[in-house]
């Protein structure tokens, strides 16, 4: 007989705040699929963000954990934007295996109905950066914002520094449950990445970038994309952002309404949760590290406030507690 220990029907349990790695060995195609509830919530929530800027930030969030869940060391993951747009910074600190925190910062008098991510982010620079702890070299890979998504920013940082053929996708969304006071709000959000990866790396070629400053007439290097990876992206293409975020559809129904034909293999998720890393003894530290009289101008009404942008909490000190001579 043969053995069928490892095909199993997809569990029709939805789990939030976690990142699926999957499998599709046919196509040579592996992949995460990340599904979020309470701890983007809770992200979002703490900031009282305007709409638009928390559904932005909550895309920079679901892009995060798709590339940081794949660090296999106890690293930070920290995904950062800086544009001319209305929101003109982003962070996302991912501190593995499953911390996870984010803000960012927006100009109120430029938000406009109906702007794009694109438009929300303007012009500028991703960076993501791969801390391994103080003896370990820093990583950081960037990519130009052109007035694009997140998600076609993810696509040129992979195609010009990784070389690998991937494909992204990004949803974030509001829900409005019923509840004892009236409907409840809560963001949800959603992604998935596939990247090819065949044995033999020649099957990866990828066409050439624009020849940019070529000689006239000269034909751009044309190279036939696989097989393999040209249906992988057409069954990814089909999946809505409403199936993303779906609260009610479980990461595996979905990998397999979009991948059964080939057949689809997931390992162990890897569970996320909103954690921020601030104490009362960081911030105090940090005081304690700038200049006196810097200490003194951050005295108001007769004690020193300091909020970390990142969870909101606020740490109170006396003048004497924070150094401040007097
Ligand atoms: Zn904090």
């Amino acid at each position: 007989m043969a053995d069928q220990g490892s095909i199993r029907a997809p569990s029709a349990v939805p789990v939030d705040d976690a990142v699926l790695p999957f499998e599709i060995s046919a196509l040579d195609v592996r992949g995460r699929l990340t599904r979020m509830g309470p701890a983007l919530d809770d992200i979002l929530m703490r900031h009282d963000y305007p709409a638009p800027v928390g559904k932005l930030l909550g895309e920079a969030i679901v892009l995060t954990t798709l590339l940081g869940s794949s660090l296999k060391f106890n690293g930070r993951f920290i995904l950062q934007t800086q544009t001319d747009g209305p929101v003109s910074l982003i962070v996302v600190d991912f501190i593995a295996p499953d911390r996870l925190r984010a803000y960012a910062r927006f100009d109120k008098t430029r938000l406009k109905p109906g702007l794009s991510s694109g438009e929300l982010l303007g012009h500028g620079h991703l960076a993501m950066t791969v801390d391994q702890g103080p003896d370990m070299s820093r990583y950081q890979g960037l990519v130009a914002l052109q007035g694009g998504s997140l998600e076609e920013a993810a696509h040129e940082y992979f195609l010009r520094s990784e070389q690998i053929p991937t494909r992204v996708r990004l949803a974030v969304g509001e829900e409005l449950r019923g509840g004892s006071d009236g409907p409840q709000h809560r963001w949800r959000g959603g992604g998935a990445l596939i990247q090819f990866l065949p044995k033999a790396p020649e099957r990866a070629k990828q066409a050439d970038l624009h020849p940019g400053d070529a000689p006239e007439g000269s034909t751009p290097h044309a190279v036939e994309e696989d097989d393999a990876w040209t249906e992988s992206q057409s069954l990814f293409a089909t999946v809505e952002d409403v199936e993303l975020i779906d609260p009610d559809l479980s990461g595996e129904r979905l990998l397999f309404r979009l991948f059964h034909e080939r057949g689809v293999r997931v390992f162990p998720s890897l569970p996320l949760r909103a954690s921020c890393t601030c104490s009362r003894e960081a911030v105090a530290g940090m005081l304690a590290s700038f200049d006196p009289e810097d200490r003194a101008d951050m005295v108001e009404n007769g004690k020193v406030v300091v909020t970390c942008e990142f969870c909101s909490s606020i740490y109170e000190f006396t003048p004497q507690e924070a150094g401040v001579e007097g």
